[in-house]
């Protein structure tokens, strides 16, 4: 991408708005752009960021067996009516009527609709377990959406749905899901440690949230420290394997490790001193299993074995991806600007062209945007004509993790600078040397 004919509308200016660091570098690298109260744009360099975040959570999601589809974002409230929830949900659900004076809604979530999807044509515990997966906006008329996508109206969400005959297959589809968000959060580059969760109005008696510690996170948490350090489920993971991943499931559960509402503090307390980490956090991810609950509600069910009907166990399992791009911008940045782990930069390389006109520099920049484009890597071309402090603090402030920089003098020797944005270390090499590194 040539950034002369990108849209990537920078802001010098720190905006007044933003209390928290994250939300001031989206706005400031141009990623979002608030279109109301809670509603945001996704600008390119944003959608860039989000769709790579969403890469991975569906290709976890994918390994561990879950299965794609897309539902709709409205949703009839007869569907509502018949679990209960239409008049439970409250102020949160943004309510709406059709010309036909039809009561509809904006889906806060799917535990109703993909309910209706199972019942019309699963019949037989031959077809379970499963699991239904979509990533899809959703909308909840918070109280106070603030700190940008981090807590906003319209958001993303991933949301799976498992179907089990019973509560040990439930089981193991929730572990499977435990797993595959310990691995989707490492992939982001992001430590998220399970802890306790209430369960709030979905109901059910076996949940966890996913939180990162971060000092700008609205959760209060309490936790062992040694999760800090724990391993990660590897690639050779068997989501098949019942003991498998009850036992990645009971690793991760052994210690002490709750959000506020769930806090014990005669258990915390029982931790040594000084391995106990109380802090703040952000939610990134929530599971639950809550059995019948919405299967009885609106007759899902199927043949057993024994011949007879049964009522599905059914678990949900969320992920934020508008939440977690902010979330990975507090943990990683620094005074100048975003810092993003590879796995989800909007580039991965950035070419400055320190001297654009220059016929030499303009030259070596087309020879390595050209061959680094070609093989295969996301590469932007700065090559515009700005000053070349502007285009230093850009590079900086949007956070692509490697930038070539070629300037008259190193190119007259037939050399560039490559710069690591997180350490901050520069090498002088030559042009060759410097597309071989990456070309590799
Ligand atoms: P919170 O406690 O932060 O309000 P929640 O418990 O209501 O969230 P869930 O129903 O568990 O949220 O939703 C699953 C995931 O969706 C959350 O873990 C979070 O990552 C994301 N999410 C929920 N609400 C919002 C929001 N208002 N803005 C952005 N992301 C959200
Ligand atoms: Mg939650």
């Amino acid at each position: 991408m040539r950034l002369s004919r990108y849209f990537m509308p920078i802001l010098k200016e720190n905006p007044k708005e933003a209390e928290i660091v994250s939300h001031r570098l989206m706005l400031r690298a141009g990623m979002i752009r608030q279109q109301s109260q809670g509603i945001y744009s996704w600008l390119p360099l944003g959608k860039r960021v989000l769709d790579k975040v969403n890469a991975i959570i569906r290709d976890e999601q994918n390994r561990a067996g879950a299965i794609e589809l897309s539902m709709p974002t409205l949703q009839s409230a007869e569907l509502w009516q018949e679990s209960g929830r239409y008049d439970a949900y409250g102020k949160e659900m943004l309510r709406i009527k059709d010309r036909q004076d039809r009561p509809m809604l904006y889906g806060p979530t799917n535990e109703e609709m993909v309910t209706d999807i199972f019942r019309s044509s699963v019949k037989s515990y031959k077809d379970l377990p499963l699991n239904l997966y979509h990533i899809q906006l959703k909308f909840r008329d918070e109280i106070r959406p603030r700190f940008g996508t981090m807590r906003s109206r319209e958001f993303m969400m991933k949301d799976a749905y498992s179907f089990d005959l019973t509560r040990e297959g439930a089981e193991h589809s929730y572990n499977k899901m435990f797993a595959a968000y310990l691995r989707t959060f490492d992939r982001l580059g992001l430590r998220a440690i399970p802890m306790r969760a209430d369960t709030g109005p979905i109901g059910g008696n076996l949940s966890h949230e996913f939180i990162i510690l971060a000092d700008t996170g609205e959760s209060e948490v309490f936790c062992h420290k040694d999760f800090v350090g724990f391993d990660i489920p590897d690639d050779r993971t068997d989501f098949d394997s019942i003991e498998g991943l009850k036992s990645i499931f009971d690793k991760w559960t052994s210690l002490y490790a709750a959000t506020s509402e769930m806090h014990d503090e005669a258990a915390f307390n029982a931790v040594p001193e000084g391995d106990r980490l109380s802090a703040r956090g952000i939610e990134v991810g929530h599971i639950f299993y809550f059995g019948t609950k919405y299967s009885e509600a609106m007759g899902a069910k199927v043949q057993g074995p024994d011949g007879k009907e049964h009522f599905v166990h059914m678990g949900s399992y969320g992920i934020g991806p508008t939440r977690l791009v902010p979330a990975i911008i507090e943990a990683s940045h620094d005074d100048n600007g975003i810092i993003w782990p590879a796995s989800v930069a909007p580039f991965d390389i950035v070419v400055i062209n320190m001297k654009a006109g220059d016929q030499a520099c303009d030259d070596t920049c087309e020879l390595i945007y050209a061959a680094l484009t070609k093989a295969g890597k996301d590469v932007l071309y700065d090559d515009t004509d700005d000053r070349a402090g502007t285009k230093f603090a850009t590079a900086d402030l949007i956070g692509v993790p490697v930038q070539i920089i070629a300037g008259p003098r190193a190119v007259a020797n037939g050399e560039v600078e490559v710069k690591d944005r997180k350490t901050g270390a520069r090498e002088t090499m030559t042009i060759e040397a410097a597309i071989n590194r990456f070309v590799a």
